[in-house]
């Protein structure tokens, strides 16, 4: 494994399982160069999920404190995960990643895409006329039109609707209409210089086999001249390389030979894979 490091990981901010502290200390055991905290951001909605927004400047204090500790040893940033519904500004963080998470329900309500499966399954019944692509569409038109307005500097889980149609078969991951769509919307993104995120959290919580994006997607990223980041988006740091190895011999297996990741001195940095 030669990742050592992720730029995405969850506290007790939000709805990881692990202390900052502890996530910090299990990241330099394993040897890591760096690590990137990115907590949800604060949200005005489902606040089981995110950073309270009064705990936000709690937040960043205890990172930039973890960040001091570590100094020369791990490089530690402060960052947070976005998503198109969040009230959060990327301001006084190192970096953030965007994601989708919801859809907007009528009446200011939203619907999450990868909590409970059943919730997914009325949104596609109630909204999308019980058709599954159609989900799928506006799942991705949504992030591609956030990536684009707002240049990330990481698209995170770019397929994520994936972890619920394993279990809901809600539209046919193989048809062509399905890898259009998904590569249709992802093909803009390439030309933003925004870090594709190779995501390895659904396999540390048993959901899914590969990380996301599929193959497909990497692949065709890869031939747009697309760089990627491998993370784990962990919430237990039981869990905090899980699928690495994994996620390496796949990038290596569809002709990369790098990945980008949180540098020890620099915010991004290249390293090659399978070392
Ligand atoms: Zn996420
Ligand atoms: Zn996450």
């Amino acid at each position: 494994m030669s990742v050592l490091s992720s730029a995405h990981v969850h506290t007790t901010y939000c709805d990881g399982k692990t202390p900052a502290r502890e996530m910090a200390e299990r990241a330099y055991a394993l040897g890591f160069i760096s690590l990137g905290f990115t907590s949800h951001a604060p949200q005005t909605f489902d606040p089981g999920y995110c950073i309270p927004p009064e705990q936000e400047g709690a937040y960043k204090a205890e990172i930039s404190g973890i960040k001091a500790e570590y100094a020369g040893r791990m490089t530690v940033y402060t960052g947070v995960e976005r998503d198109y519904y969040s009230c959060c500004s990327a301001d006084g963080y190192d970096f953030y990643i965007a994601s989708v998470h919801y859809f907007l329900l009528p009446g200011g309500h939203h619907c999450p895409i990868d909590a409970a499966p059943e919730k997914l399954k009325s949104y596609v019944d109630e909204h999308c006329g019980g058709d599954g692509l159609e989900m799928a569409r506006r799942y991705f038109t949504l992030l591609r039109d956030y990536v684009l307005a707002s240049r990330p500097p990481i698209i995170g889980h770019f397929d994520l609707l994936r972890k619920n149609n394993a279990a809901l078969h809600l539209y046919d991951e193989n048809s062509p209409a399905y890898r259009d769509l998904s590569l249709d919307c992802l093909r803009p993104l390439a030309d933003t210089g925004a870090l594709l995120e190779v995501n390895t959290g659904a396999i540390a919580r048993g959901y899914l086999s590969t990380p996301y994006p599929s193959p497909v997607l990497l692949k065709a990223w890869k031939a747009w001249g697309g760089e990627v980041i491998i993370n784990s988006d962990c919430h237990d740091a039981r869990f905090l390389t899980t699928g690495y190895d994994d996620a390496e011999a796949l990038l290596s297996s569809l002709g990369y030979d790098h990945a980008v990741r949180l540098g020890k001195d620099v915010l991004w940095e290249r390293y090659p894979l399978g070392q």
